[in-house]
């Protein structure tokens, strides 16, 4: 169900009992999704065998609440699943800063996937490419006779495009079917719809159809989100001026990315470190994700580069934007198979595909603020070894009581903190000496 609020102050101050309790009343979650959240090791033998093959057990990943999310308007609290400290911290530290401007705003792409046939050995590509527009609406009618509740409720195969490509092996003669996956993320529907009409292509122009594979380029099916931070909400001191320096930092730091794809390569990680997140939390393919952002990156800009766009705006507020592809479900895949998915969704109360784009579209681009944020004032080492620090202390050997006596040494420790300086400090407590 759609929650009424997003800012949920001192919520992470609360037991991990407390905040299920909380988010379970605010999205009037039902007891099997409760029982779900609560139960560590949620999928059982006979679903986790389902899954994949050769299964000998599961292993888990926190569900973590990223809050102060208001997007067109609506607010969300969104589910992240993910095994590094400080991203939903940052995600939501962002979220709150723009609540100001109104949050987030989003403008998706219908949800429509591209399925590629590649075809070799055809001579004339002019010659193969009017044949196959002639017969345009016939080839779409039979992408469209699959059964199908997806084609049923308006989906289905809208369009056919050619491409002619020189490669290592010759030229390739390339079809793409555009289909519209209305509320899946479409892999299936669009993979079978290519071996469908791979005959009717070979009788149509000749030559041999080879692979028939969806693209995850999906350059039809991008997501855009944007918002508004002004000066003083990223201010380091109050001021106006602070923020306006700030600014200047975040600004110079996406500079950097758009240039360079050492940097754009770790940029993009730390967008992805909100997208993958959310998309896990949802049951998606999080590899087919990544594998559409990666590649839009280089694609869109010819070169490697930044999915995220930076500016100052008239106002002298900064002004961020995001556009990635985004092929997402609420139906098919695992989303409706994985109890805990099932339950994700259900908290962040997502009505369609598309509207779970712009959701997570937004938490990548507030992810993306917070690392230049950081990067562009005091560095992400400190407060990520502060929020790390308890994981620390375990990989250290600290146990019980020992791990917040760690935490507290390690948030009170001036310069560097190590792995060897956590192990140490446990030598030292044990030994009454810290
Ligand atoms: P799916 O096969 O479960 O298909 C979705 C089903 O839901 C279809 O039968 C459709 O008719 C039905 N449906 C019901 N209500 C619908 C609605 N409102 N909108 C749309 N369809 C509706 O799932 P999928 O989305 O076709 O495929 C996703 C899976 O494919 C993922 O598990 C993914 O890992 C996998 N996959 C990915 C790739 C890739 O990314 N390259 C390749 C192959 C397979």
């Amino acid at each position: 169900m759609p929650v009424d609020d997003s800012r949920l102050p001192g919520f992470h101050k609360l037991s991990v009992t407390e905040r299920r309790r909380k988010v379970a009343e605010m999205a009037l979650l039902g007891a099997a999704d409760i029982a779900t959240l609560e139960n560590y090791g949620e999928l059982d033998e006979e679903a986790a065998n389902r899954m994949i093959e050769n299964v000998i057990g599961t292993m888990s990943l926190p569900v973590g609440i990223a809050t102060n999310f208001v997007i067109d308007g609506k607010p969300y609290v969104v589910p992240f699943v993910v095994e590094e400290s400080s991203v939903v911290a940052a995600a939501s530290n962002m979220a709150k800063r723009c609540l100001v401007k109104g949050g987030f705003r989003t403008n998706n792409d219908k949800p429509i996937m591209i399925g590629q046939l590649q075809v070799i050995g055809v001579e004339d590509h002019v010659a193969a490419e009017k044949i196959i527009f002639g017969a345009k609406e016939e080839i779409i009618a039979k992408c469209n006779s699959l059964p199908s509740t997806m084609i049923r409720l308006g989906g289905g195969c809208k369009d056919i495009l050619t491409r002619s490509i020189q490669s290592m092996s010759g030229p390739m003669f390339v079809i793409h079917i555009l289909v519209d996956c209305r509320d899946a993320m479409g892999a299936n529907a669009v993979n079978t719809m290519t071996e469908m009409i791979a005959p009717d292509i070979e009788s149509l122009i000749g030559g041999s159809v080879k692979l028939k594979i969806l693209s995850n380029l999906a350059s039809h099916r991008l997501a855009r989100a944007s918002a508004t931070w002004t000066p003083e909400e990223l201010s380091l001191d109050g001021s106006r001026e602070s923020g306006e320096s700030v600014i200047l930092g975040i600004i110079n730091a996406y500079h950097f990315a758009d240039a360079d794809p050492f940097r754009a390569a770790t940029h993009n990680k730390g967008i992805m470190n909100a997208i993958s997140s959310v998309a896990v939390a949802c049951g998606q393919d999080w590899r087919a994700i990544e594998a559409g952002c990666h590649s839009w990156a280089a694609y869109n800009n010819g070169k490697y580069s930044s999915i995220t766009h930076w500016e100052v705006n008239s106002d002298g507020d900064l002004h961020g934007s995001i556009e990635c592809p985004m092929a997402v479900g609420i139906v098919g895949g695992a989303s409706k198979v994985h109890p805990a998915a099932k339950a994700n969704l259900n908290i962040l109360g997502v009505e369609s595909s598309q509207e779970l784009a712009g959701v997570i579209a937004a938490t990548g681009l507030s992810q993306n603020l917070a690392a230049l944020f950081a990067l562009s004032t005091a560095g992400i080492q400190a407060g990520h070894m502060k929020l790390h620090a308890k994981n620390m202390a375990v990989s250290a050997g600290a146990v019980g009581g020992e791990i917040e006596k760690i935490v507290e040494f390690v948030h009170n420790h001036d310069g560097p903190i190590t792995q060897q300086s956590v192990v140490s400090a446990l030598k030292k407590l044990r030994e009454n000496t810290l």
